[in-house]
């Protein structure tokens, strides 16, 4: 029992936890326990805080990958459901999300039921709603012939983020997950994916 005059525990940055001030990090390190200090960048600052238990550095996990694919030209929809897929598996993560990104500004992901009805109808319905014949600022200012690219593929987005749970994608059965290209040439494309959540 420490006497009210005694020495006070050391209240630690982060994690509201008291520690007495004689436990300190290198009696512990020499009883081969890892410490229960850490040092922290805080907004500037070097700071001693709680480290996290091991279990939740063992759970909580990022895996990124990238894949690339070649793509024909406008309107080129690729069916990426299975390589996303085997990334989730291959990360092991059980629940969580994943989030799929085009790198680049003139191609675009999202989900739809990829059969060749719709895989004609989006690239045909986003031509009439941004037309390659109209007019554009990018046009004028780079003469590049695809001002209209980066519209869809700024209207449609360049990522999707799909929910994982039990180790799989949560997808509708007639949901998958494509790849537009919308500019006016074909490409190498690089998708990069990133799967976060608990193990
Ligand atoms: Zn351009």
């Amino acid at each position: 029992m420490r006497s009210a005059a005694g020495p006070q525990p050391t209240r630690l940055v982060g994690a509201g936890l008291a520690l007495p001030p004689f436990c300190t990090t290198d009696k512990l390190q020499g009883q081969g326990k890892p410490s229960p200090y850490e040092t922290r960048n805080v907004f500037g600052k070097t700071k001693q805080v709680a480290r996290p238990p091991a279990s939740w550095e063992r759970r909580k996990m990022v895996h990124q990958k990238q894949f690339s694919l070649r793509t024909t030209g406008q309107g080129d929809m690729h069916d990426i459901t299975h390589e996303v897929a085997a990334a989730v598996t291959a990360s092991n993560i059980q629940a969580g999300t994943v989030n799929v990104f085009n790198i680049g500004s003139t191609a675009a992901i999202g989900t739809i039921e990829f059969e060749p009805g719709l895989q004609q109808d989006l690239p045909a319905i986003l031509n009439k709603l941004i037309p390659p014949s109209r007019s554009y600022g990018h046009e004028q200012a780079w003469h590049d012939g695809n001002g209209h690219s980066h519209l869809q593929a700024t209207l449609l987005g360049p990522s999707l983020t799909v929910p994982i749970a039990e180790g799989k994608l949560v997808l509708g059965t007639w949901q998958q997950i494509f790849h537009l290209e919308c500019d006016v040439r074909g490409r190498q494309r690089t998708v990069m994916v990133t799967v976060m959540g608990d193990k």
